[in-house]
């Protein structure tokens, strides 16, 4: 049995685009059946030799769900599958309160739980990530999934849990 990363996050900041970018997209495509349209949102990755399966919860959605019971069942999902948590915030409209209410989500676990702050695509916006200390969930990580640029140090922190 692999160990289990969740990722959570609000809509948009970025949560299938870090999937996307840290699954092996070759297989995510070989997998992928013609005619499924649905997000994929369960895949095997692997870092330096660690092997460990990925959910993207935000790919686990309810037809008429509120955004805020949404991100509760999403949390939830985390929480009880996961053994290593990535909360997923971007440095893009700075801290939003769907943002405080997964990191709030997030505190009866006590799984450990990764911050990371997408779509700090350059140094000006690395530098924005400081904010992201409020939420109480340790050191930010700014990473930007679409350029690839922290994703390593991510990882990193990620297998260093297992
Ligand atoms: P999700 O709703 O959390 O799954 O977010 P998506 O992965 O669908 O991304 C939402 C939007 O943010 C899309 O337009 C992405 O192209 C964009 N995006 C994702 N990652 C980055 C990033 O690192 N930098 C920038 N600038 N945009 C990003
Ligand atoms: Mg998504």
């Amino acid at each position: 049995v692999l160990p289990v990363v969740a990722i959570v996050g609000r809509p948009n900041v970025g949560k299938s685009t870090l999937f996307n970018r840290i699954i092996n997209q070759r297989l995510a495509i070989v997998e992928d059946k013609p005619g499924v349209t649905r997000d994929r949102n369960y895949a095997q990755a692997e870092w330096m030799g660690h092997k460990f399966d990925l959910i993207d919860t935000g790919g686990i959605t309810w037809e008429g769900g509120k955004i805020e019971e949404e991100i509760r069942a999403q949390a939830e999902i985390a929480i009880e599958e996961a053994d290593v948590i990535v909360m997923l915030t971007s440095v893009v409209n700075h801290m939003t309160d769907l943002d405080e209410r997964v990191a709030h989500l997030l505190y009866r676990t006590k799984k450990p739980v990764i911050l990371a702050v997408n779509k700090a695509d350059n140094p000006e916006q690395r530098n924005d990530i400081y904010d992201f200390y409020s939420l109480g969930l340790g050191d930010p990580i700014p990473v930007s999934s679409s350029h690839g640029t922290g994703i390593g140090d991510l990882l990193d922190a990620i297998v260093d849990k297992f």
